[in-house]
């Protein structure tokens, strides 16, 4: 393993040792003083896990930010202000909404970038290993990808994947989107069940029927999505017919 900014690299072939349960003497030290970065796919989980819409998720859970240099808000997970920065689901026993949390808790230990250029698709994997997790003592030795399949991430890193292809686009180097674009940008990929019932009403005719089809299966709905939005964004501002 070689080393990036604090974090271990981790070759696709190399393993490591891992394993989380309520038995570590760690046990949900990693659901406190944390910055929890959220990316489409985890709204739809979010919204699963709490039963809410978005505007009563957003109200209750989501810090949304814009920052310098990039064309959309950053979203983020609220933390609870109790003197340690905890997660709001995090409990005595553990994570309260375990079968729907977010993509960044199922894949701690390890990150993730996937890098689109010239058609070819290179995933690069790094370890982390902070001074408070006792997961590496004992447990099962992964590859990268099989501790993320384990953590049930292949679905969601291939909607993942679709989105960062988009934001990795050429073009969105010059990208400025106006302030209505960011607003799309987040209605149609944090906020599908808002996006769903203006689809519905009409408000988006240009979005292909086919695709509409596809809402019962959120993540296929997602991806499609995605490339509604990268029509609309470049083909359509190029002149194209859309
Ligand atoms: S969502 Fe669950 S696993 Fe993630 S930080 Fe909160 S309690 Fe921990
Ligand atoms: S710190 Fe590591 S071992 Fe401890 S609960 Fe979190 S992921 Fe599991």
């Amino acid at each position: 393993m070689s080393e990036i900014g604090g974090m271990k690299a981790i070759g696709a072939d190399q393993t490591f040792r891992f394993a989380c349960h309520p038995a570590v003497p760690c046990f949900t030290e990693c659901c406190r003083m944390l910055e929890l970065a959220l990316h489409p796919y985890d709204f739809i989980l979010l919204r699963r896990a709490t039963g809410l819409d978005s505007p009563r998720l957003f109200e209750q859970f989501i810090i949304e930010e814009e920052q310098p240099g990039l064309p959309f808000p950053r979203h983020y997970l609220a933390m609870v202000d109790d003197g340690r920065a905890s997660c709001p689901f995090v409990g005595a026993n553990g994570c309260g909404i375990y079968p729907f949390r977010p993509a960044a808790c199922r894949s701690y230990p390890l990150g993730r970038a996937a890098l689109f250029a010239a058609g070819v698709t290179e995933e690069r994997f790094v370890c982390v290993r902070e001074p408070h997790c006792r997961g590496f003592a004992s447990g099962a030795m992964y590859r990268p990808t099989e501790y993320l399949a384990a953590q049930g991430l292949d679905e969601i890193n291939r909607c993942h994947d679709a989105v960062a292809r988009f934001l990795q686009r050429p073009e969105m180097r010059d990208f400025t989107p106006k302030a209505e674009e960011k607003r799309l940008y987040v209605l149609a990929l944090c906020q599908i069940d808002l996006f769903r019932a203006r689809l519905e009403a009409g408000a988006f005719p240009d979005f292909a029927a086919a695709d509409a089809a596809a809402s019962g299966d959120d993540g296929e709905f997602l991806i499609r999505t995605v490339a509604w939005l990268e029509r609309k964004f470049f083909h359509c501002r190029q002149g194209a017919s859309c």
